[in-house]
């Protein structure tokens, strides 16, 4: 495994695999790995003759300069841990690397970016599509693999894609949980033993959902309203919002139809925002 600094050296070495007739998979994050986005590796192992993961902590996404700071790094665990999964190069820019002296151009997916995550994190949406564009030109991968975690940027990488035609598909793993139900993250780590226990009731909620469903319930304000009076009924969550929207365009919904949609759910516990979600189809 080879870890790579620079934007040119991995575009070069791309532009090689590419002649060569490799099928390149991608696997961006932002480090602090967890089995969440060793799930997306092994995905891309399996896919693809090459897997590059990058590990980039992208300022642009983060509309709090705390929460930039705090954010965990620790490039040489996170290379360990990926030497182990067969990984074959890490992209591991700097920030000048990645947003070089004026640096002025960014990209902006409207619709899908003010709601939801985007209501609380402005302009996080905007430093996404903008980090992925760049490192999608840079490698040009045939696969690139994200988490169903993240549900709106999700939708939002798959708009991009489509709208600016990149020759790259893009492959939504799962979302991997702890034993406890609480969906994998690295703010996991910055909770309380006591929230982190507590925590798992917002999955127990969305599950609720799962099953009032299955049961027929196809009023999106009733499922919304379970969630919200799980959730509340714990002392140390906080939720923010809760939603019932389709699962592509990402607008409300009122009546379930044919359609998957996506229970999306955001709560604080402390300071920490914790997210996640469940989707809903007829085949369930
Ligand atoms: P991040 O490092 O937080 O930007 O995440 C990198 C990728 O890993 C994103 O595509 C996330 O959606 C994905 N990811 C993070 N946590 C999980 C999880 N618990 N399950 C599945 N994918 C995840």
């Amino acid at each position: 495994m080879e870890i790579i600094n620079r934007k040119q050296r991995i575009a070069s070495l791309t532009r090689k695999l590419r002649r060569e007739n490799k099928t390149i998979g991608f696997v961006p994050t932002m480090g602090a790995l967890h089995e969440g986005h060793l799930s997306l590796v092994k995905e891309a192992r399996q896919m693809c003759d090459v897997v590059i993961v990058s590990i980039f902590v992208n300022p642009t996404q983060f509309n709090d300069k705390t929460d930039l700071d705090k954010y965990p790094r620790d490039l040489a665990g996170d290379a360990a841990l990926l030497a182990e999964f067969q990984v074959d190069y890490v992209f591991a820019p700097d920030e000048r690397e990645i947003y070089g002296e004026n640096f002025s151009t960014f990209v902006y997916v409207e619709n899908l970016t003010e709601t939801l995550e985007g209501a609380s994190r402005p302009g996080h949406f905007r430093g996404v599509a903008t980090v992925v564009t760049i490192l999608f030109n840079t490698i040009r991968p045939d696969f690139a693999f994200f988490g169903q975690k993240d549900a709106q940027q999700v939708a939002v990488i798959k708009r991009l894609t489509k709208d600016l035609g990149f020759d790259t598909e893009i492959v939504v793993h799962p979302i991997v949980r702890e034993e406890s139900g609480l969906a994998m993250s690295s703010r996991n780590a910055r909770l309380s033993e006591e929230e982190r226990a507590k925590a798992s009731i917002i999955y127990k909620a969305l599950r609720e959902t799962k099953i009032a469903f299955r049961n027929g319930e196809r009023n999106a304000s009733k499922l919304a309203e379970i969630v919200r009076q799980m959730v509340e009924s714990e002392p140390l969550a906080m939720l923010d919002y809760v939603a019932v929207v389709d699962n592509e365009t990402l607008e409300n919904v009122e009546k379930i139809d044919d359609t998957e949609v996506l229970v999306a759910v955001a709560v604080n516990f402390g300071k920490i925002r914790l997210i996640d979600n469940i989707i809903l189809n007829k085949k369930q």
